[in-house]
């Protein structure tokens, strides 16, 4: 009798071990991360790469990722589950009106971080689409007017050392192969900027420049945790161990709340 009350009782308290575990993985997960991305096209290389990159960051910083391809079920319901949206290399346009209308609240209101990448602000009227007004001014009321179609490798030299975007990042480091696009002009006055390329170090040198050229910057007269990064065309950019620590930053300042 005693032995099988015995036996009972080391069930019961490895059964609530087993619970209290289990308890503490799913705990572990903080926070979910949507990343819209570009599943075709010019950045399909980048897409791929980005990808294992990310969910292995995932996994050892305790957050999830869902991915989309595309914007169609973009609605406040879905981005009210997100601490942060990733968008990787997807354009302002092609939005619908209620995907549109859904992220403006989600950046106006401070809902979630948003990190974009590249392509993220191709600013102008592309493929019948107007221009989003409202994304330009929060990328500092920008316009995109062109690029280096042929690559340039250039020099990014980081501006603001201390914020935590550029922690452990080089105080200058090289990029092999963009497209340096520019824009109607220097978002600088709008925006906070992080780091800007240092034109005169193309190489091959091209005509395409704008003068102060910032190429990380965050907008801080917008509620939300934001952060721009030019960079995002090369896969090889996940072998840039300058890239891959500010990506990470990005990541880990942008989905905690101000
Ligand atoms: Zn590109």
């Amino acid at each position: 009798m005693k032995n099988s009350i015995t036996a009972i009782t080391l069930f019961i308290i490895s059964f609530f071990l087993h619970e209290s575990c289990f308890g503490q993985a799913s705990k572990k997960t903080k926070f979910k991360v949507l990343v819209l991305y570009e599943n075709g096209g010019h950045h399909l290389a980048f897409s791929k790469a980005a990808k294992p990159w990310l969910n292995k960051l995932a996994a050892g910083n305790n957050f999830t990722i869902d991915y989309i391809e595309n914007t169609k079920t973009i609605n406040e319901s879905l981005l009210n589950q997100y601490r942060l949206f990733i968008q990787l290399d997807y354009p302002p346009y092609t939005w619908s009106e209620e995907s549109m209308k859904a992220f403006q609240k989600y950046i106006n209101d401070g809902r979630g971080g948003w990190i974009g990448l590249h392509h993220a602000a191709l600013l102008g009227e592309f493929d019948g689409y107007p221009i989003w007004n409202w994304f330009s001014d929060f990328m500092g009321g920008i316009r995109f007017v062109n690029y280096i179609p042929d690559f340039a490798s250039a020099k990014v030299i980081v501006e603001d050392k201390v914020h935590p975007v550029m922690k452990g990042v080089p105080a200058d480091f090289l990029v092999q192969k963009e497209e340096w696009y520019t824009y109607d002009k220097s978002p600088r006055k709008n925006v906070h900027v992080l780091a800007s390329v240092d034109e005169s170090t193309y190489q091959p040198d091209s005509k395409i420049k704008m003068g102060d050229h910032p190429v990380v910057w965050t907008n801080e007269h917008f509620a939300s945790r934001n952060v721009y990064i030019f960079m995002g065309h090369s896969p090889d950019l996940f072998n840039n161990k300058a890239y891959t620590a500010l990506f990470k930053n990005a990541i880990l300042w942008a989905s905690n709340k101000k």
